[in-house]
Formats: C-alpha cells, structure tokens, sequence
C-alpha cells in the first residue's frame, strides 16, 4: 500500500472512511465541492510555478504579471472543478480579487525570501517492511543562503490562522525527510498565504520518536486485511463525503441531534436539531 498524509489523517478521522475511499475506492454518493480549495489551490500553484521556474528568470514579478500568471492559473484551476457557488460566500470575482492581493502582498515583502532559494513539490518515497510506502508530498523546501540546513514549509489557504491545520502532516513531511537526507529540518511550519506570515512549529528528537512509534501503530493497522469499521464523530463525519450512505454516521448525527435541546423558562423542553 502507498500511504500519504492524507490517507493516515482519513484512517485517524474514522477507518470506515479510509476503506471506503483507499481500499474499495467507491465514489463519493455526491460530488466533492471545490470551492473551498480554489483560493489555496491558486495561490499554491503560483508559488510552486515560482520556486521551480520563474524565480530563475526574474526574481521580482510586477504586479501586473503576477496578476497575468494568476488568471491563467485561476482559469485553469476553475475548468477542472466542480463547484457549487451556492455554498460559498463570495464570487468567482472576489476569490480572484483576494488571491491577486495576498499574491501580490507576498511578492513585495522580506517573505518572499521564504520562495527564493526553494524547490516545491518534493515527492519522498520510503519504502518499509512488507513492501509498504509511505509517500510524502512537500509543498516548499526551502533552503537558507550559506547553510546546510532545510526549512519545510506547508501552504495554507485557510480564513484563519490554526484552523484546518493538523501539525503531524509537518512531521509525516520531517520524518520522510530525516530518511532522506539523515537531519532533521532546521524549521519546520505552515505558511498561511492570506496573513504572510510564516508560523513555525515545535520539532524535538522525542517528538519525532513519539510521532513515528504512533504512525507505525496505525499503519500496521491500516495494512492488515481486516473489516475497517466505523468511528463516528461530529468531526469526522461532519465532512465526510459517504456521510448520505453510512448508517453509522447517519445514526450518530440523530443521536447527536437529540441532545441538542433548549429549555426555555415555562414551555417546557423544545427539541432543537432533528
Ligand atoms: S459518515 Fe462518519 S462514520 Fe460514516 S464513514 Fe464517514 S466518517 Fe465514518
């Protein structure tokens, strides 16, 4: 089996959902809803454009091509999407008008050092017993002027800073790399695009050894061929996108509904939820 990030995070969330979606690969019962990634997705691929090609041609971008590369990139993004605008809160306009923005506010500040100097989307193969890989995607390595040492940096698109963000995928990423190139990263955090702002993350020697025993705990389990069942929870099923199929999510929600009850003074219980 090929095990990423996010293979792990979906086994962690709720193994019904891991089978469902890596083993017996079955089709989501709706369509995945793009609109949230499109902000992230652009601004990613710019910076990744950047690191790998453009940087070595002109360092500094004028505001006026950056917004150039982005609408190519933007469209690009948009045709192979599915999106339901009704579920978003701002246009096709408006993501664009906010990601040409915080693009540009990158590019004209110190932090557009944290691209120079960087390659992006690093692919780490490791290869463990049973013939298993774990596969590791970086979005940026970065690497300091006159030093040895690596920074690994993931992009974020999130609305707020530490939300939708999980500090194990950092270390999945470190962990590859200590394999790899035999060190540990000199830094290690998120990149959150709409604040310009680097955010690091604590890394230790017992930090990684506590993070590799526990992923190898779960990868054991992740890779016998036993029935993966469900761990319902209003955090994993809340996104789940088997959610409208699975009794055992459906179930919970109702049970979850249930104790959802207000009481106001004099009327007794209402039922509020289901
Ligand atoms: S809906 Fe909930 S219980 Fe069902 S597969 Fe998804 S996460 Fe698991």
């Amino acid at each position: 089996m090929r095990i990423d990030f996010h293979k792990w995070e979906d086994y962690r969330g709720c193994p019904k959902k891991f089978a469902l979606r890596h083993i017996k690969r079955e089709p989501y019962p709706v369509p995945d809803n793009d609109y949230p990634k499109l902000y992230g997705k652009t601004v990613e691929k710019f910076f990744e454009l950047y690191c790998n090609i453009w940087r070595f041609k002109t360092p500094y971008i004028f505001p006026d091509v950056i917004r150039e590369r982005l609408e190519k990139i933007y469209e690009g993004i948009l045709q192979h999407s599915t999106i339901n605008w009704s579920r978003g809160n701002h246009t096709k306009e408006e993501i664009f008008e906010q990601v040409v923005a915080d693009t540009c506010a990158i590019m004209d500040s110190p932090n557009q050092n944290y691209f120079l100097n960087t390659k992006s989307e690093i692919s780490i193969d490791m290869t463990i017993k049973g013939g298993h890989v774990i596969n590791g995607r970086l979005d940026f390595l970065h690497y300091p002027p006159m030093s040895e040492d690596f920074i690994i940096m993931d992009g974020k698109g999130a609305s707020k800073m530490g939300k939708h963000v999980d500090k194990d995928q950092l270390l999945f990423y470190a962990l590859l790399c200590f394999f790899q190139y035999k060190r540990l990263p000199l830094d290690l955090g998120f990149f959150y695009y709409r604040y310009n702002t680097f955010a690091p993350i604590q890394i230790s020697s017992d930090i990684m050894n506590e993070f590799r025993a526990r992923l190898s705990l779960d990868i054991k389990k992740m890779t016998e061929p036993i029935e993966h069942g469900a761990t319902p929870s209003a955090k994993a099923c809340q996104y789940c996108n088997y959610l409208s199929k699975c009794p055992e999510g459906l179930l919970a929600k109702a049970q979850r509904a249930r104790k959802s009850k207000i009481e106001i003074e004099g009327d007794g219980m209402v039922e509020f939820g289901f």
